[in-house]
């Protein structure tokens, strides 16, 4: 996943160690700020000396930064040491399926401002003078150090790459589009399945202590999940790992727009739950009257969404069954259906395994919302361009 090393090679040049020992301390700085000079070297098994050296150079770099004195344990009271956050810049882009959103983020996930544009209907180059228009409008003139671009879209992506392989929505096969916007922008950018994005976005930002091991289902007009194993990004062997939403029931014919029918993002995507509902309330057009609608108690869209809670829990209950996961996290529009939806789907996809790992298995919403997918671009960038982010 990374491209950065996790364990030093045997025999490191002296360029590759010092790579690697800055890299320990701006993980122990990102993780856990702030800290001393002598924090850094207890916790990164380095000496005060090599400590001292890379703490002036990443000062110098203008990655961290002093922040005033800690409190003394008998002699001076030591400097304390934090990521500066704003020492580089990066943009995030999340290629949704209405709008293309983007934002310029900070070393800390904080959002400085942010731009939207409307998809309205264009794909394939269309799509792709888009995603130039949303940088564009994101790097107006500011002359911050930029770390890199990180996008979300939906679809199979290899993300080494940087290569849509296929997005279905946004008429992409075989696209080049890191490649593409790095040699517009000059900087370095990759390329994430939106649902894995998400994934690294709660892995990064958002929990704490991290778990080894994460799924993040995402579910909006589609469904996605992106698994996260021993703190590493899973992908499977095709960058697909995750595409559940594709899997198909074999019960319902409705055609899905992946060309084939009955899969269960057509029955339980909130898409899939305006358009049920529509057929019996005419005025459900879009997410916000079907989740008032839901919440004000109107039955028969009660019995739409809880059903479809239902056959999403099962799914769950799969993803459980193989991967035996303990964490499981659900984002996305679908969050505002709140813990009624919520509890259906935990009950059912706990009823659906084996009781022992149903009992150790949390079933939660996630705690980034409307950005997940713009964060999680970013945390991949800082994993790929600092080293930072992942848990090991
Ligand atoms: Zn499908």
């Amino acid at each position: 996943m990374s491209d950065m090393p996790t364990v030093l090679p045997e025999r490191a040049t002296h360029q590759q160690t010092r790579t690697f020992n800055q890299q320990l301390v701006l993980r122990a700085l990102h993780d856990d700020s702030p800290l001393s000079r002598a924090d850094l070297a207890r916790l990164t098994g380095l000496t005060r000396t090599s400590v001292s050296d890379l703490v002036g150079r990443l000062i110098h770099e203008g990655l961290i930064e002093e922040v005033g004195r800690g409190r003394s344990s008998g002699g001076k009271s030591p400097i304390l040491l934090r990521v500066a956050p704003e020492g580089r810049l990066l943009i995030g882009l999340d290629l949704g399926d209405e709008q293309f959103s983007g934002a310029v983020v900070n070393l800390r996930g904080h959002i400085l401002r942010s731009v939207q544009l409307p998809l309205e209907g264009r794909d394939g180059d269309a799509a792709v003078e888009l995603v130039f228009k949303l940088v564009d409008a994101l790097r107006a003139d500011d002359p911050s150090p930029l770390l890199g671009i990180g996008i979300g879209a939906p679809g199979v992506i290899d993300t080494r790459a940087g290569i849509v392989r296929w997005s279905v929505n946004l008429d992409w096969a075989d696209l080049r589009l890191g490649p593409i916007v790095e040699e517009r922008y000059g900087v370095p950018v990759v390329v994430a399945n939106d649902s894995h994005a998400a994934a690294l976005a709660e892995l990064t930002f958002h929990r704490r202590p991290r778990p080894k091991n994460l799924i993040v289902i995402k579910v909006g007009r589609g469904i996605g999940a992106g698994i996260i194993v021993n703190g590493t990004l899973f992908q499977g062997d095709g960058y697909g790992a995750g595409e559940f939403g594709h899997v198909s029931l074999g019960h319902d014919q409705t055609p899905c727009r992946c060309g084939r029918a009955g899969c269960l993002e057509t029955r339980t995507s909130m898409r899939a739950l305006v358009d049920a509902a529509r057929a019996t309330e005419p005025a459900i057009t879009d997410d916000t009257r079907l989740v008032a609608a839901f919440t004000t108690g109107i039955a028969g869209v009660r019995r739409i969404v809880l059903d479809a809670a239902r056959e999403l829990g099962l799914a769950v209950g799969w993803l459980i069954s193989v991967l035996n996961i303990r964490h499981v996290l659900l984002v996305g529009p679908v969050v505002a259906l709140g813990e009624d939806w919520l509890g259906e789907v935990r009950r059912s996809a706990r009823s659906s395994v084996l009781g022992l790992m149903a009992r150790d298995t949390q079933i939660e919403f996630g705690q980034v919302h409307d950005d997940v997918v713009v964060l999680g671009a970013s945390a991949l960038l800082m994993e790929r361009q600092l080293g930072l982010g992942l848990a090991r």
